[in-house]
């Protein structure tokens, strides 16, 4: 018995070993909703940082706001290494913790009761990680400016917001609001998310006051610190009006005010497709890093040098990417889709990726038209893989495929085309805003909500695109007049409808795994699949 355990287990590991990832406690402590994350509710967070560029380290205090649902004793708060906890405390006591990597397990003594509101201070300091790369392998960015003044910066999606700051480092659980202190050396400004209330002076140093109004995901918050001059105006939108303000180095002002023209007509494009502009207490701001960008709430980071495309680039090699600067346009698209209605876990990334991407193409539609909408997104095709799914695995903080992006935008794009009404499609984008309007998510919510509002039963239509890495292949084959057709490379029960062209006729046909026949009066001159469904073909 013992010995046949032990074969299963053996194999069982080979098997994880063999498949793309093995994960390990820390990535497990990361990304699950663990025991000692689970009992409470995060209310607030007060995030006091004090960042000196010199000697590129920082020290600080969170005061963390929850509320007990489950009474419990132990904690667990996220900070990473080289970063130390020094010290915890609630209610004056100082508390006991030990550390597991960049998991701290905290002792609480006060007796913790159900419903009650808790907070606890924790003292912090070190050097941050620097980023490798970011905003992909992220940290602080520790730059200059053309003066050589500081031009510093932080990203850290998937890396967590603990690579900065104590926190609750898993999606999940979000604070209802947030106030964020930046402490800098003069002449610096530090520029972090919502609204700045007030500017202090304390010697050699200016403390700024902000305040987040509405839930905040943490790799949302961000620090920004450089010599920047700032202008504002003001967005006529859905919900009244929105101020706009723009922190960027003094020397790309003049480039700035002609680039940044895209922000009202982003903001125009994006209020008609996906609705209001999800944080207008918050005012919405476009700030200038030393990288190329980030969907930092309220506070979208921009570094694409004041250009149209992706550094300049089309990603879609045809000639409609050059149209708009991506980085105002995608990041900015984030407020709906990532900020707005977040994943509770990155294992579902594709619901910020997958509808943002399809945003940049919402972009053009709305100001260029649906035909060059549709050009771009199929023109970005040439950027999918297809080397694994989509979706991720769970609990570890692992993303799945990048295809999110294009194989993503390509997916929502053929969901349109099989509505064939495009006022239900807006409807639906706006509705999932609504319906998700400042909530954590995940896969199955998005799915069911689209199956239901669709009027159509979509779950092997997400199996195939999100949960396989297979394009599904139309085979067909003409003989005389009669059109015969299947699927190939498709999980069990995709049966997507596609339209055809039949001599400029449009036609809709209802493949399956099966073999089916479809008789027409005549066999066409020109026959065509609208290149619009995002699915292969063999013509026999
Ligand atoms: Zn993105």
């Amino acid at each position: 018995m013992r010995k046949y355990f032990g074969f299963l287990v053996l194999l069982s590991v080979m098997t994880s070993v063999g498949a793309q990832d093995s994960f390990t406690r820390q990535d497990s402590l990361r990304g699950s909703i663990t025991p000692e994350r689970a009992w409470w509710d995060l209310t607030y967070y007060d995030l006091s940082v004090h960042v000196m560029p010199e000697s590129r380290s920082l020290f600080g205090t969170n005061t963390i706001h929850y509320t007990v649902l489950e009474p419990q004793t132990r904690m667990q708060i996220d900070l990473q290494t080289p970063l130390e906890i020094e010290s915890v405390v609630q209610d004056e006591r100082p508390l006991e913790f030990v550390r597991e990597g960049n998991a701290y397990f905290i002792t609480l003594v006060k007796p913790q009761v159900r419903g009650a509101h808790e907070a606890l201070n924790i003292r912090y300091s070190g050097i941050p990680l620097e980023a490798a790369n970011a905003p992909w392998d992220g940290g602080f960015s520790w730059k200059q400016d053309s003066k050589g003044q500081p031009f510093v910066a932080t990203s850290c999606q998937g890396l967590g917001a603990s690579v900065w700051w104590p926190n609750k480092d898993h999606m999940y659980d979000e604070p209802d609001s947030m106030a964020i202190r930046l402490t800098v050396p003069k002449p610096l400004t530090g520029v972090a998310n919502g609204r700045l209330l007030k500017t202090e002076e304390a010697g050699e140093n200016r403390t700024f006051h902000w305040f987040v109004s509405n839930p905040i995901n943490n790799y949302g918050v961000n620090a920004n610190i450089a010599e920047y001059t700032q202008y504002s105006e003001t967005f006529s939108g859905e919900k009244g009006s929105l101020d706009l303000d723009y922190y960027v180095l003094p020397e790309n002002l003049e480039k700035a005010k002609e680039q940044f023209k895209q922000v009202p007509m982003m903001m125009e494009a994006f209020e008609h497709w996906f609705g209001p502009y999800p944080f207008y207490e918050d005012s919405f701001k476009l700030v200038e890093v030393p990288y190329l960008g980030m969907e930092h709430q309220s506070s979208i980071t921009y570094g694409n040098g004041y250009q149209n495309g992706y550094l300049g680039r089309d990603l879609s090699g045809t000639g409609w990417g050059l149209k708009f600067d991506f980085i105002i346009i995608h990041e900015a698209g984030h407020e709906w889709f990532a900020n707005n209605i977040t994943y509770r876990d990155i294992a579902d990334m594709w619901i910020h990726e997958s509808f943002t991407a399809y945003s940049e193409g919402l972009y053009l539609d709305y100001h260029f038209g649906t035909e060059a909408a549709s050009a771009y997104v199929i023109g970005t095709r040439a950027n999918i893989r297809n080397d694994k799914p989509i979706i991720g695995t769970y609990d570890v903080n692992s993303r799945g495929s990048g295809d999110m992006y294009p194989k993503g935008a390509n997916m929502l794009h053929t969901l349109r085309q099989l509505l064939e009404d495009d006022e239900l499609w807006r409807s639906m984008l706006r509705g999932l805003n609504e319906t998700f309007y400042h909530q954590t998510v995940t896969t199955e919510q998005i799915e069911s909500y689209l199956s239901e509002k669709s009027g159509k039963d979509l779950s092997a239509f997400f199996d195939q695109y999100l949960r396989s890495k297979w394009v599904p292949n139309l085979e067909y084959r003409w003989n005389g007049n009669i059109l015969e057709y299947r699927y190939q490379d498709i999980v069990t029960g995709f049966d997507m409808p596609v339209r055809v062209f039949a001599d400029q006729e449009v036609h809709w046909i209802y493949p399956t795994s099966a073999w089916k026949q479809t008789l027409f009066k005549k066999k066409p001159e020109s026959f065509e699949v609208d290149s619009n469904f995002y699915i292969t073909t063999t013509a026999q």
